[in-house]
């Protein structure tokens, strides 16, 4: 039966016998462990790096980004993850899947050379503002002076 509701649960390494409608978030681990939410049973595992998932918790409340495709399953699943809802999408076409697993090789590309080259595909990082740099600066700054301080007593 699909579920459209899942609660995050932060967990060191997720247990051995999972609960559907669970998401167990391991940072240590960087992945995230959930059973497919149409039933199946299967374990779907997320590994989180800019190139692949991305988590957001806020409140109890969980996002993950992208989408879980979960064709190499035989259910097919597609879903999103929302604020702890289920967002259910059709099934991919072929030639989706196929689209989908090479913009994750261009992803994984361009993580793996760095950012020396091609900004272009490094939409998904946010720019430092320009503030930023002022205000790690500035808190290098006062860290000085307080050593200074320190040192001059
Ligand atoms: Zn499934």
């Amino acid at each position: 039966m699909r579920i459209d509701r899942i609660t995050p649960e932060l967990v060191e390494l997720a247990p051995r016998v999972l609960q559907p409608g669970r998401l167990y978030i391991s940072e240590k681990y960087r992945a995230v462990v959930h059973l497919c939410c149409c039933g199946c049973g299967e374990k779907v595992v997320t590994p989180l790096s800019p190139a692949e998932w991305q988590i957001q918790l806020a409140q109890g409340r969980a996002t993950l980004h992208p989408s879980i495709g979960n064709w190499s399953m035989a259910c097919q699943s597609h879903y999103l993850i929302r604020d702890n809802r289920v967002i259910w999408s059709g099934q991919l076409s072929k030639r989706q899947i196929k689209a989908v697993f090479e913009r994750d090789q261009r992803d994984l590309q361009a993580m793996h050379r760095g950012t020396q080259e091609q900004p272009t595909v490094e939409q998904s990082t946010p720019s430092p503002s320009p503030s930023g740099g002022e205000r790690a600066d500035a808190g290098w700054r006062a860290r000085l002076k307080a050593f200074w301080q320190w040192l001059t007593r």
